[in-house]
């Protein structure tokens, strides 16, 4: 049953992930609602406003969005659309007065993420990023497990997120596309090793060199990289190596290699199914997938407390943006072949 209290999201963006994924778990949150949806497709918003009971008045287009103003069954904005869409439609949902959860990654650059940031300080309104491995059993273990040091000192962090793109082209798939979606895999799903390679290690990296690649001839990586491999030394001696590609057979994989035990967890950060396993001398201890797709609901509960109590939020805009900062760090030494010192 839903509290009282319930928050209203108007979704934004009614594709794969929104319509597959996220709207589906509403009915598992205690706190929020589906009360609007803003799409470009009109046969959409009729299917799945009737599907999810959102009125007809609570349907909006792109055009007529600002109208979400006086809507007043709306209380924040789940921004859904392509990556490079995110930080013009915050913007907009600010204006409208909305709090704001918005998908990862927070936007394409760091410039972007701040006057997002000041967009909503200007609205004294929240912002969230949709980071959901923080609300995910096994990751909310493995940074507990971490912080208590269960490996020993850490010493080799490394991240693989990787899956072959079938036949594509800029003009057809957001993904391949740049201005949509940034300089390659690294944005879109690297940033999960990204993500987990700082909160396993729990500290900033200290410097960061990189490298990518783009096949020649392939339409597919007409705009973006086909690879991006990099690797972060962290203060305590640490180092990480994240590799993430849209051209290669997937996994989805992160270790934790410490001076007396391992975490390893494959599949590491899916929307269900995860799996962990901690080794230390002779124990084995094995972290199964049962609970996996809580993450969702809970994510969106986090959401609607910060909003209705005033908690804090665990992955705020300020997260997002130090994430894109060293995604930029990133690109600059994959171009330039140097070290980047942080
Ligand atoms: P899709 O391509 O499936 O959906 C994107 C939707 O955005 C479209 O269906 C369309 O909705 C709308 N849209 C508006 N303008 C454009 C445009 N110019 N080009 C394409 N679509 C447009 O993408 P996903 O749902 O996979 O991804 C959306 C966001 O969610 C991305 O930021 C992605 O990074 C994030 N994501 C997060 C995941 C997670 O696990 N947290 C997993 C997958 C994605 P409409 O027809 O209603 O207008």
């Amino acid at each position: 049953p839903k509290r009282a209290d319930s928050v209203g999201f108007a979704i934004v963006g009614l594709g794969g992930y929104a319509l597959n994924q996220m709207m589906p778990r509403f009915s598992q949150a205690a706190r929020a609602h589906v009360a609007a949806i803003v799409s470009g497709n009109p046969d959409k918003l009729r299917q799945v406003g009737d599907a999810y009971g959102v009125p007809p008045e609570s349907r909006y287009s792109y055009e007529n969005f600002a109208k979400i103003a006086s809507d007043r069954r709306v209380d924040a904005v789940y921004i859904v659309l392509p990556s490079g869409l995110h930080a013009d439609w915050t913007e907009r949902a600010f204006a409208a007065g909305k709090h704001v959860l918005c998908e990862k990654p927070m936007a394409l650059s760091s410039a972007e993420c701040e006057r997002m940031i000041a967009a909503g300080r200007r609205a004294n309104r929240k912002l969230m990023i949709a980071y959901r491995s923080h609300f995910e059993p096994n990751n909310m273990q493995a940074m507990e497990l971490m912080a208590q040091n269960a490996v020993g000192q850490l010493r080799l962090l490394r991240t693989e997120q990787s899956y072959r793109m079938g036949p594509t082209s800029p003009s057809e798939n957001w993904r391949v596309n740049r201005a949509l979606a940034g300089g390659g895999p690294l944005e879109d799903y690297g940033i999960y090793g990204l993500q987990a390679a700082l909160y396993l290690a729990r500290e900033m990296p200290e410097s960061i060199s990189a490298t990518g690649f783009r096949p020649a001839g392939d339409p597919r990586f007409a705009e973006i990289l086909a690879h991006v491999s990099s690797q972060l030394r962290f203060p305590s001696g640490a180092v990480a190596q994240l590799v993430t590609s849209y051209d290669s057979a997937g996994g989805n994989i992160v270790q934790a290699r410490g001076t007396t035990g391992s975490l390893i967890m494959d599949p590491a950060t899916g929307y269900s199914g995860n799996r962990m396993v901690l080794e230390t001398g002779r124990d084995r201890r094995e972290f199964g997938p049962a609970e996996s797709t809580v993450q969702f609901a809970r994510q969106l509960d986090h959401f609607a407390d910060a909003i209705r109590d005033g908690t804090q939020i665990k992955t705020p805009g300020e997260m997002g943006l130090r994430d894109l900062r060293l995604i930029e760090a990133i690109y600059a030494s994959a171009e330039t072949g140097r070290t980047v010192m942080l």
